[in-house]
């Protein structure tokens, strides 16, 4: 067999060291998903405290004095099985919080230049910082990574680069005149370069200037091209629309095996989940239920459509519902989730934080997963969903819309039904769907059966993972040829 060929992907999160979204999941499952379709794939990632703090024995491969101004390091480690780089500048990333916010929740206010150093740290190793190691591609992940086509370019490098848009609903925007401070030439900011509504804009800079563009599911892909969905740069997609491609994100079947899952009382069968809703039952304080546990686990925000939710909940506590959610985020969305438990007692159970093993719990005593998101890229929960029996009960839109069989006469007929889709952005359509997993869940058999499609259906990288290599392989051959 050949050698494994080198590619450099650039993230401000990854799995297991540092995650806020499913963002986090996929740039940690890449390089595993990769390596057997012959890539080997190192990640660039920032130097955040947690992130110092897991690495052992780093080791430094690159020192910059002054990198757009501040001093950095870079150290390559190995951790979790990730080849990682490391961009260790702690003017830029020591401090408590999460990787983007303070404390108090508000945005670092030095956020563009934290990323726009991750980006620039990035065409340098592709330059070849690193002795002895030279990506062949580099794979950029949303916004945070999104002005390093424009480094490179100032660099005069071709290194082909692919950049996929996990949520375009985060811009990275900052002010005009930061020109400077970021080191961006002046003449990409155009209409046709980063230049967005009198604005920076790291995310338009990649959209731009990337040579191929993906998001994380087909129908996502088809969205971001329209007005409702684009978020302003649906425009700059339509004119990309060649180079633009959906690829559904897949999970990690092996850390997420109903059968050998260490955080819950292991099953393979639908049946075997019983153990585990009475622990999730008591976990939340819920009485034993005369209809399904729906589990809600999320980022409270607009996004998620969870607002919506708690107007469905009259109707579906009524049908004999119980819900059970895990999540933090928007305060109000929070206080809200908080009353509702407090008005519900033993029928609905809140737990504000961000809790991984928890979360596994859930998606194992669950009967359903409600995911009735706004819009959503892919979609990562209602994966877990499937693999762990639950039915999904999701909008019908983005990667939700590709990856769940609606339980409509046809699919149930023909055996293949996973879980329930509904119009997003609506209570009267979530109702209707609710009260649908209330009736099939009446139906026993039936719902067994939906359980078992869903636990069979494939939601790991075996689909995708060929699809990314046939792209990498593809923008390789590109950049030989154009060399
Ligand atoms: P997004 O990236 O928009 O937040 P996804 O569904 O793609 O949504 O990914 C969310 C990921 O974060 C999933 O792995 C989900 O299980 C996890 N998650 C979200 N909120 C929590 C929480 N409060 N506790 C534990 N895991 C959470």
């Amino acid at each position: 067999m050949s050698a494994p060929r080198p590619a450099l992907a650039v993230a401000s999160e990854i799995a297991p060291l540092v995650k806020t979204g499913g963002l986090a999941d996929v740039v940690g499952a890449l390089p595993g998903a990769l390596a057997p379709q012959g890539w080997a794939l190192r990640t660039l990632v920032p130097g955040y405290r947690a992130v110092m703090a897991a690495l052992k024995r780093p080791k430094p491969v690159a020192d910059w004095p002054d990198l757009l101004g501040r001093p950095a390091r870079l150290l390559a480690a190995e951790v979790a099985g990730l080849d990682l780089l490391v961009l260790d500048a702690p003017e830029l990333y020591d401090r408590e919080g999460s990787p983007y916010l303070d404390a108090a929740g508000n945005d670092w206010p030095d956020n563009d230049l934290r990323f726009a150093a991750l980006c620039k740290a990035a065409a340098l190793v592709a330059g070849g910082a690193v002795k002895g190691w030279r990506p062949e591609l580099v794979h950029l992940h949303d916004w945070q990574a999104g002005l390093t086509p424009v480094y490179l370019a100032e660099a005069g490098l071709a290194t082909p680069t692919l950049l996929t848009i996990h949520n375009i609903a985060f811009h990275g925007l900052t002010a005009a005149n930061r020109l400077a401070a970021l080191r961006l030439p002046e003449v990409g900011y155009s209409l046709d370069g980063f230049e967005y509504y009198g604005h920076i804009s790291a995310l338009k800079a990649g959209l731009t200037g990337a040579r191929a563009l993906t998001t994380v599911s087909p129908t996502y892909a088809q969205e971001l091209m329209t007005e409702d969905f684009g978020m302003g740069l649906d425009g700059v997609l339509r004119h990309r629309r060649a180079d633009l491609g959906g690829i559904l994100n897949g999970i990690d079947t092996t850390v997420w095996n109903p059968a050998t899952d260490p955080a819950i009382r292991p099953f393979s069968t639908p049946a075997g989940k019983a153990a585990n809703a009475r622990i999730l039952r008591a976990e939340f304080g819920l009485a034993k239920g005369a209809g399904p546990l729906a589990v809600v686990v999320s980022r409270l925000s607009d996004q998620k459509g969870l607002d919506l939710l708690l107007a469905a909940l009259p109707g579906f506590l009524a049908g004999g519902g119980q819900v059970a959610l895990l999540g933090s985020g928007d305060r109000r969305l929070e206080n809200a989730w908080l009353t509702a438990a407090a008005a519900h007692p033993g029928r609905v159970g809140v737990r504000i934080g961000y809790d991984e093993a928890l979360s596994h719990r859930m998606y194992a005593g669950a009967d359903a997963v409600l995911v009735p998101s706004r819009f959503e890229p892919c979609g990562l929960t209602q994966l877990y969903a499937l693999r762990y029996g639950a039915l999904p009960v999701v909008a019908r839109t983005g990667g939700l819309a590709d990856t769940v069989i609606h339980a409509n006469a046809a699919a149930l007929a023909a055996g293949c039904a996973t879980g329930i889709l509904h119009q997003p952005g609506s209570v009267g359509a979530l109702d209707q769907a609710l009260a649908q997993l209330c009736a099939l869940w009446r139906q026993r058999d039936t719902f067994r059966q939906i359980q078992r499609n869903a636990m069979r259906h494939p939601v790991g990288w075996e689909a995708s993972a060929p699809l990314y290599a046939a792209l990498y392989a593809r923008l390789t051959v590109d950049n030989r040829e154009t060399a």
